[in-house]
């Protein structure tokens, strides 16, 4: 029967549907910057270094010290669905929960053309490209352990989707602040953001206190005390931590409170409305404070439904964690003598 060329439904082929599922989630340049920082955090970096022309179109480069590839997986690197993050049971391990699986480099080579630029500090180095029709080729390169991706021409084959993107300064300020909710999150990897060439983030891999410095400045860093709380939320145990600014400084609107999960920035709204409320009365109503908290859980605590793209985390036992946190916040906050450096601020 050939009944199917009378049908108006059409079954879409394999390429087809790759395309659209990376089309959903490389939406704008950001994300790039997202799914290379996961994989150079992923290879254990302790400095990243994140290049960024114009509004990322142009060119997004991170290049990593961390443990690199050989020949043999930096050609299947780039290939979709290939991973080397499975548990021994062949599951992919939590942490790529947060993020998609063995997708994200195909994904990035499909929306733009990229160069994937590794050594492993044993063999020599090597450079793989994936030109703008999907061909793959690969060279010798003589360079350190780690590894850089370099992107370019991101969307130059999807008018619709680069006539979707704002002002090249919101998309800039997009990454400006995903590179810092990185930092922030991951305060001992040093990170550094360079536009158009010049540098505006960097810190220096030594705490949070000195992140905060990167990120912020000396006035913000100096007024912030970090904190570490265990906590049981049974059957698991739960351990917080962070770095608080003292209410002699705050901010209109709560983008300045930072979440991470497991090393990973996440938005969760209800993190955010728990460590504003630890803050409780320190604060005047409608003021939020500049504050960074992590949340490192076991990876079956965290449901992975939730689409990577949003950057959205769903936790099990959510309100017990949230709760876990304002109490931290509220007690980290009453063991610091604010009063004394809020004399000290001015
Ligand atoms: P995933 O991170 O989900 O495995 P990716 O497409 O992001 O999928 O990466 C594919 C594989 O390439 C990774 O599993 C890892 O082995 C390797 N890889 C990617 N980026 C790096 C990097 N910066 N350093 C070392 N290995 C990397
Ligand atoms: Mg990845």
């Amino acid at each position: 029967f050939d009944d199917d060329v009378d049908a108006t439904i059409r079954r879409l082929d394999r390429e087809t549907v790759d395309r659209i599922a990376a089309g959903e989630v490389i939406t704008r340049p950001a994300r790039v910057v997202g799914e290379l920082l996961d994989n150079a955090l992923d290879a254990g970096a302790t400095s990243i270094e994140v290049g960024v022309d114009g509004d990322g179109t142009d060119r997004i480069r991170v290049a990593d010290d961390g443990c690199g590839m050989g020949r043999a997986d930096a050609r299947l690197a780039v290939e979709r669905h290939a991973t080397s993050k499975l548990a021994p049971d062949g599951d992919p391990v939590g942490v790529e929960t947060l993020g998609f699986r063995g997708e994200a480099l195909a994904a990035i080579a499909e929306a733009g053309t990229l160069e994937l630029c590794t050594a492993d500090g044993d063999t020599i180095g090597t450079r793989v490209t994936v030109a703008a029709d999907g061909e793959v080729s690969t060279a010798d390169a003589g360079r350190g352990r780690g590894t850089t991706v370099t992107v370019t021409d991101l969307f130059a084959s999807r008018p619709a989707r680069l006539a979707s993107l704002s002002a090249p300064r919101v998309e800039f300020a997009h990454i400006s602040r995903l590179v810092a909710d990185y930092a922030l999150a991951n305060p001992h990897v040093a990170f550094r953001l360079v536009h158009d060439g010049s540098r505006t983030l960097s810190t220096s891999g030594t705490g949070r206190t000195d992140a905060l410095f990167g990120v912020y400045d000396r006035e913000t860093a100096s007024q912030s005390t970090t904190f570490d709380a265990t906590v049981d939320i049974d059957p698991v145990t739960v351990d917080l931590s962070g770095v608080l600014v003292y209410p002699s400084i705050s901010r209109s609107t709560r983008d300045h409170i930072r979440l991470a999960v497991n090393g990973r920035p996440v938005r969760a709204p209800d993190l955010a409305a728990a460590v504003r409320a630890g803050y409780g009365r320190l604060l005047p109503d409608g003021r939020q404070p500049i504050a960074v908290v992590s949340v490192d859980i076991p990876p079956d605590r965290i449901d992975p439904n939730v689409h990577p793209a949003k950057r959205e985390v769903g936790l099990r036992d959510g309100d017990r964690i949230a709760e876990a946190v304002e109490r931290a916040v509220a007690d980290a906050l009453t063991g610091a003598d604010l009063r004394r450096k809020a004399e000290t601020a001015t």
